[in-house]
């Protein structure tokens, strides 16, 4: 198997929505395509994967320093001896050649959105679902009773109100979510809890709404929001503060007696290991949520699994960021707690395909080879239009 090309283009996301801190309008994704010299149907056997959601595509990076060094690397260093087929943990060391250590920033979603092509390949080479080969890889039986997901949503609108909030999450509960996220932190305290208490009220308990302050609070705001959201029951407080601030984390774990969640912007194993080591993680209750999409693909994942495991918390506390197809297949393949949706909102990317199931809280992948991105709408159409550019 070689590396024949590989395309990246910039593809929008649509949605004119806003968190505490970031408005989505102008964000893209990065959608890479790896082609082979495997013939499969007729054509080339391509990988296709995208970098997450919510850094931004990254096609500088990867086309002035990372797609060259694959180009021009030796082929079989970038296979996996056992199999002859491309080896995702050889593609990325050869992905950041030349690469300092630490400052784990854009680089890591643009080498990840390489790497994670590279399983869509191999589970199109297998003619299997991506769940069933990451499964495989990682000596794991793939989830087949379904995956916990909740829906993301409670964004900040043009024209928002309390009535349009419950409007949605109503819309999440009938089409079969148990659980919601809101973002918090976008307004003053009392009205943040006025739209906590209203999603409380649709989802029917406080363990069935998450909220997500973006890493917006300093620590006095954290503290206050701590106070007045501790006694709602709520399944999570994410990210209050910086992501980095490991001891201000702590003092929260302290201060706040329910599940505090964050992770999604740790790019690194060695990241997630001193947030474990100083942020005063307490492993019966916290969430994780890294994502391989924007942290070096699933290989930087499962070594962050593997240092969450070491500390005794459980592989069911990771929820990673970023509710899409990639993210569906990797909770599915290695047993996860479950993962996040955003139904209608942050597409072509967002959300699943309509051969994904849910029901009663739960989504079954379907059973297209790979991630299965080519099945949902309006992706397809994108992805379309990458391969035509490959040689
Ligand atoms: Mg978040």
């Amino acid at each position: 198997m070689r590396i024949t090309d590989i395309r990246e283009v910039a593809v929008p996301l649509r949605g004119d929505i806003t968190n505490s801190v970031v408005n989505f309008a102008e964000h893209t994704v990065s959608l890479v395509a790896v082609q082979t010299d495997v013939r499969r149907d007729g054509g080339p056997l391509t990988g296709i994967a995208f970098n997450s959601i919510g850094r931004h595509a990254q096609g500088g990076i990867l086309r002035e320093r990372m797609i060259p060094r694959l180009l021009a690397a030796d082929p079989d260093a970038l296979l996996d001896p056992s199999t002859g087929l491309l080896s995702p943990a050889r593609v990325l060391g050869c992905t950041m050649r030349d690469e300092k250590p630490g400052g784990h920033g854009d680089r890591a979603a643009a080498a990840s959105a390489v790497e994670l092509a590279v399983w869509d390949l191999l589970a199109k080479h297998n003619d299997e679902p991506a769940h069933a080969t990451i499964a495989r890889a990682f000596g794991r039986r793939p989830m087949t009773g379904g995956v916990p997901v909740y829906a993301a949503g409670g964004y900040y609108h043009p024209d928002d109100s309390l009535d349009r909030l419950r409007d949605e999450l109503t819309g999440y509960a009938d089409r079969g979510y148990r659980t919601v996220k809101i973002k918090i932190g976008g307004m003053p305290l009392p009205e943040d809890v006025a739209r906590v208490e209203a999603a409380i009220e649709v989802i029917g308990g406080g363990d069935g709404v998450a909220v997500d302050a973006n890493g917006r609070f300093d620590r006095d705001q954290a503290l206050a929001y701590a106070a007045a959201l501790a006694g709602l029951g709520l399944r999570w407080y994410e990210e209050p503060a910086d992501p980095l601030d490991y001891a201000l984390h702590k003092e929260l774990t302290e201060a706040y007696p329910g599940a505090i969640a964050t992770g999604e912007n740790l790019f690194s194993f060695q990241d997630v290991r001193n947030l474990l080591a100083y942020g005063g993680v307490r492993p019966d209750r916290d969430i994780f949520q890294m994502d391989a999409g924007l942290s070096y693909g699933l290989t930087e994942y499962a070594r962050m699994l593997d240092v969450m495991e070491s500390r005794d918390v459980d592989r069911s506390q990771a929820f990673p960021h970023g509710g899409h197809l990639i993210n569906l297949h990797i909770v599915a393949g290695l047993g996860l707690g479950g993962c996040e949706s955003y139904p209608g909102v942050f597409e072509p990317f967002g959300g699943y395909s309509p051969d994904c199931r849910l029901s009663d809280g739960l989504v079954h992948p379907g059973q297209a080879p790979g991630f299965g991105l080519e099945a949902k709408p309006g992706l397809g159409d994108e992805i379309a239009n990458l391969l035509k550019e490959l040689g």
